[in-house]
């Protein structure tokens, strides 16, 4: 029996690494290079070719190599009874939350306008608001968004937060489901999308819901490019209906050299890289979990293949 990895282009020595640090005695296998697909009972995946999952017979679990499932549900070649994990990691918590931070302090500064004035030896002050004028949304409240908004209230921003089943979070303004979008979006002005890709989330950031906003505002997407519809995008900032959008993730990853985003200057890009998996610490739960799956106990991180998270 074995644990594969599939992360084409990834290089996965210290994932072996870790895994075997922790125990010695596990097999692993590296995608391609595999003989006996029998012997496959747990595999971990990150972006993986389609049509590959349903050629382990003997498959008893899969995780993501990340936080994002989005890549195993949508694999047509997963079978349907085969349980998904995913990795949540404190590691992986603290970067989003200082990602984020960063990208609101950064729009409430004006710090992009900054660099740009210091290219041409520009003086020009601009005034920013406080972090108690700046209305904050973020729309998922989940191992992610909750930490990130509960941050951001702790320093003093005015912050409501959106999820699909009501919650009650400290200071800060909750909304649930699709009938209280329309006033979440009313009181964001610095729009943050955490949530996951599923059917009912994919281009929920397009113009309608931009227009519902508190204008004009910022859109902050560091959950998946396909949550983001490109061209409403462009033409909310032609419109000045957005000021900007400080995006992370893309539907295309690499963004393509062509794509409209890069010459933009009121767009922020950063290469999927505001929460990289951290392997000493994701290795556990892997390792954790290829022990569940292998006993037959429910595995921890489990994802809601009905719900898509
Ligand atoms: P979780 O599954 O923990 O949380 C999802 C949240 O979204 C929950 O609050 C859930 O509501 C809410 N939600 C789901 N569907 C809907 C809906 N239809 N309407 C309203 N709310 C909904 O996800 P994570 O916090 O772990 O991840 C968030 C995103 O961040 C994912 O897309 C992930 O891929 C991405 N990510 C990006 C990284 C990067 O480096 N850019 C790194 C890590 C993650 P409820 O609480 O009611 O269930």
């Amino acid at each position: 029996m074995s644990l594969l990895f599939i992360a084409p282009d990834r290089n996965m020595s210290e994932w072996v690494d870790q895994v075997n640090r922790i125990d010695p005695n596990i097999e692993i296998d590296l995608w391609p290079a595999i003989e006996d697909k029998e012997r496959v009972q747990f595999a971990v995946c990150w972006n993986q070719p389609s049509h590959i999952l349903d050629s382990f017979p003997n498959l008893k679990a899969v995780s993501s190599l990340g936080a994002g499932v989005d890549h195993l549900l949508s694999d047509d070649a997963l079978p349907g009874e085969i349980p998904i994990c995913r990795i949540v990691s404190s590691t992986l918590v603290q970067q989003m939350t200082e990602y984020i931070l960063g990208a609101v302090i950064s729009i409430r500064r004006h710090y992009m306008t900054y660099l740009r004035q210091k290219d041409q030896q520009q003086w020009q002050i601009h005034n920013h608001t406080l972090p108690s004028q700046s209305s904050i949304g973020v729309m998922g409240l989940g191992e992610m968004g909750s930490p990130v908004a509960r941050q951001l209230a702790k320093l003093g921003y005015a912050v409501s937060g959106w999820s699909r089943t009501p919650k009650q979070l400290d200071k800060i303004t909750c909304y649930a489901g699709r009938d209280e979008l329309p006033d979440f979006l009313q009181e964001s002005q610095i729009l943050i999308c955490l949530l996951p890709l599923t059917d009912q989330t994919r281009s929920i950031l397009d113009l309608d819901l931009i227009k519902q906003m508190k204008s004009p505002g910022w859109i902050i997407n560091a959950a998946r490019g396909e949550h983001l519809v490109d061209e409403d995008l462009i033409y909310a900032l032609d419109r000045g209906l957005l000021r900007g959008a400080w995006l992370d993730v893309f539907s295309e990853e690499p963004l393509p050299d062509k794509h409209p985003f890069w010459n933009r200057p009121n767009i922020m890009i950063t290469p999927h890289a505001a929460s990289i998996t951290h392997p000493p610490e994701a290795a556990e739960q892997i390792v954790d979990n290829y022990k569940r799956a292998l006993s037959g106990l429910a595995l921890k991180q489990r994802v809601n293949r009905t719900l898509g998270y």
